[in-house]
């Protein structure tokens, strides 16, 4: 735990152990947050990121798909911190192995759509509840709850069928909320990343190496997390304030569509 700055507040993000949700809880601090992470595994590396960068840090082990784990990780936050600014969904998980739509089993279905969306609703039920009861106690107070959905909410790849159903998912639960809890000052946001350089992508680097050389991205690079996690700040910091539900593209310009 460190430092004598003035905190701006406190945000949790999920699945920071590593990859984007790392450099987004990095980023946070840097911004002035104190960060807790949720994770299956111990965040310790993130934790000592967010105390280099001045931030007080708390590692949560717990899954984001358990009732009882979301429960005891907010319960813990309030206990530390006894409050909560921002959410930021991060966690989420590609199909242990990529399958046509035709052959696709119901057991990876039910995983990743448990991970990547049921947790997360879930999740943000219980955030958004405890951020309506703090905007009653300080309603000037800026909060602001990010979905990390992705690229394939609305592109079609039929080898993760269930990956893409789960993104479109979390780009409706985005504005879902928005549309609940704009009248407590709290902003939702979603961000969609591209192809971003992670553990997930890691079993694809040689394809979209190639793909990228190719020019499937107008921006020909890999992104990275610390790419996603600028894109967080902006809206941590209040900058789209008068925004709300929007998706924010960080994918090197792929969605566009060239002619
Ligand atoms: P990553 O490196 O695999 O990191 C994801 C983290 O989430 C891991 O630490 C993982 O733990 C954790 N996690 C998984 N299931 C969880 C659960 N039930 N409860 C709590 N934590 C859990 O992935 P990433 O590339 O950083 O991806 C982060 C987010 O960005 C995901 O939602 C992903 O879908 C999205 N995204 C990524 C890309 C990309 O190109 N990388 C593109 C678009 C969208 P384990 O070690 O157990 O897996």
């Amino acid at each position: 735990m460190a430092s004598e700055r003035k905190s701006r507040g406190v945000a949790l993000v999920t699945g920071a152990s590593r990859g984007i949700g790392a450099g987004i809880a990095a980023r946070l601090a840097e911004e002035g947050y104190d960060v807790a992470v949720l994770d299956v595994l111990e965040s310790q590396e993130t934790v000592a990121a967010v105390e280099r960068a001045g931030g007080k840090g708390l590692s949560v082990v717990g899954d984001v798909t358990k009732a009882a784990d979301r429960t005891a990780a907010l319960g813990k936050i309030r206990a530390t911190f006894g409050r909560l600014d921002v959410l930021v969904n991060n966690a989420g998980v590609a199909p242990k192995v990529r399958a046509d739509v035709l052959e696709a089993s119901e057991e990876s279905y039910d995983r990743v759509m448990t991970i990547n969306l049921k947790g997360p609703y879930f999740l943000t039920q219980a955030v958004a509840k405890w951020m309506i009861e703090q905007h009653g106690a300080a309603p000037e107070k800026w909060r602001c709850i990010v979905n990390i959905s992705s690229m394939s909410s609305y592109v079609a790849s039929p080898s993760r069928g269930e990956y893409c159903l789960s993104k479109a998912g979390v780009s409706m639960a985005t504005k879902l909320w928005a549309a609940r809890l704009a009248e407590y000052g709290v902003g939702v946001y979603e961000i969609q990343p591209g192809i971003i350089k992670t553990e997930m992508t890691k079993v694809v680097t040689e394809k979209y190496d190639k793909l990228i050389a190719e020019g499937i991205t107008p921006i020909k690079r890999w992104g990275v997390p610390e790419d996603i996690a600028r894109a967080v700040a902006a809206c941590v910091r209040g900058d789209l304030a008068f925004s709300t539900g929007e998706v924010i593209n960080v994918d090197g310009g792929y969605h566009l569509r060239i002619l």
